[in-house]
């Protein structure tokens, strides 16, 4: 096929991916996007039913979002964030502030998902510290959490294939039951995590959950009513709550934050990436409380929070941000909620014939009970064909799309995952 997939197969180590696939699987050479459409070098289309892994809130090319960004691009590209600051950071971390009603008005600049996972790990360990509390130094997560792949973000993961084999070099983290709709185990997943607290919560200085779906598990989905119970059993015992909204923030479960379902308390960090600039620019948050800031308040610069990367607080994509959050300011989520609306009328006829058609917000997910080995990949193969990019995970099929389904688009999808799946199990 095309020379740029054989280039690509000497040159570029693709992520996730078992190189010595890639001649069954060769990657798409895609050469432009346009709305939810990627465009392959030979012209043909692709619904980018993932968004990109999860990032392209409003289709590629969106017009508003490049217009952002080339803006700034004629005015400051890049400064470094230490000894200087600039309006468009200035910005972006008030008005996500002003979203959690002040709660959550300090914030932290990272690279990517795992860089912030990373900071708020480290900002937790470190608020304790100075508060005396040095003992407090152990992470809990979730059965099959996901929270990146740098090595302390692998170490509160709990998916196997990106942990074993690197096992030996991760931190023990504590790993508890997690909640799972299919299971009707949210009580019992809730008392597993208060016994731990319960014990060793002089050791342990947060949880970190990801609020109301976990993505990588496989889109598993569970009850505000846990996140509630979570919050009151974090407060009890005096840990932290990480909310890990990478991939469930900006809108994609119905709100702005996930967390806004549960009615409950502010978690004590929240997290942004991902979505967060629209599938555009790599950037991160971390979000936290006045109580957790004013404990690294000090003339002591050992007490101050120690970390930095390069590309902390890049104009261009904090620029692209708060573009996307004029989208929300302007009502955005009406729209979401009548998207999604769309998506369950017309994928609604499958229920039929898998089992746990899900949904919340713009993610639906259903499994298929007796697929047949290497199922994601035939079915990410056979989706070519019917113009779908799509990944399942495992014998999970999931839908996670830009914020762009009209009626055409949702028959489309529900027409190319049909057809795609009977292809697959035919
Ligand atoms: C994707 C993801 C991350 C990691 O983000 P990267 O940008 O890929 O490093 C962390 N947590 C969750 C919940 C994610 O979905």
């Amino acid at each position: 096929m095309s020379s740029l997939q054989d280039r690509s197969r000497a040159a570029v180590w693709h992520p996730c991916t078992q190189m010595a696939r890639l001649a069954q699987v060769p990657p798409l050479p895609i050469a432009r996007g346009e709305g939810p459409w990627l465009i392959d070098t030979d012209g043909r289309r692709y619904f980018d039913a993932n968004s990109s892994w999860w990032v392209n809130l409003f289709g590629h090319s969106d017009r508003p979002l490049l217009d952002a960004i080339k803006t700034q691009l004629d005015t400051l590209p890049h400064v470094m964030l230490a000894g200087c600051t600039h309006e468009p950071a200035v910005r972006l971390a008030e008005r996500l502030s002003a979203r959690t009603g002040g709660a959550l008005g300090h914030a932290f600049f990272g690279s990517d998902g795992a860089s912030a996972v990373e900071i708020a790990l480290k900002q937790s360990f470190h608020s304790w510290k100075n508060r005396g509390q040095p003992a407090k130094r152990e992470f809990v997560c979730l059965q099959n959490s996901y929270h990146g792949e740098t090595l302390g973000a692998l170490s509160v993961t709990d998916v196997q294939v990106f942990r074993d084999a690197y096992d030996p070099l991760l931190m023990r983290a504590h790993i508890v039951p997690s909640p799972d709709a299919r299971l009707a185990n949210e009580s019992k997943a809730l008392a597993a995590m208060r016994a731990l607290l319960a014990e060793r919560h002089a050791q342990i200085a947060c949880v970190i959950v990801e609020p109301l779906i976990q993505g990588a598990a496989g889109m598993v989905m569970y009850s505000p009513d846990y996140l509630r119970g979570l919050r009151a059993v974090t407060r009890e015992f005096g840990v932290h709550l990480i909310a890990d909204e990478i991939a469930v923030g900006c809108g994609r479960t119905g709100s702005f934050f996930a967390w806004e379902q549960t009615g409950a308390d502010w978690p004590d960090f929240m997290l942004l990436s991902k979505g967060i600039t629209g599938g555009t620019m790599a950037l991160s948050l971390v979000l936290t409380t006045d109580e957790v800031f004013e404990t690294f308040w000090s003339e002591d610069v050992t007490r101050g929070f120690l970390h930095s990367h390069s590309y902390t607080g890049n104009p261009l994509a904090c620029a692209a941000a708060n573009a996307v959050l004029d989208r929300f300011d302007a009502g955005l989520l009406d729209d979401t909620r009548a998207q999604a609306e769309r998506l369950n009328r017309a994928l609604a006829p499958l229920a039929s014939r898998v089992t746990h058609l899900r949904q919340r917000g713009m993610i639906l997910a259903f499994d298929v009970p007796d697929a047949p080995p290497r199922f994601a990949e035939a079915f990410h193969l056979k989706a070519r064909e019917h113009e779908l990019l799509i990944r399942p995970i495992g014998n999970t099929v999931y839908l996670m799309p830009p914020y762009l389904i009209d009626d055409a688009a949702a028959a489309f999808l529900a027409g190319a995952v049909t057809a795609t799946l009977n292809d697959v199990l035919a």
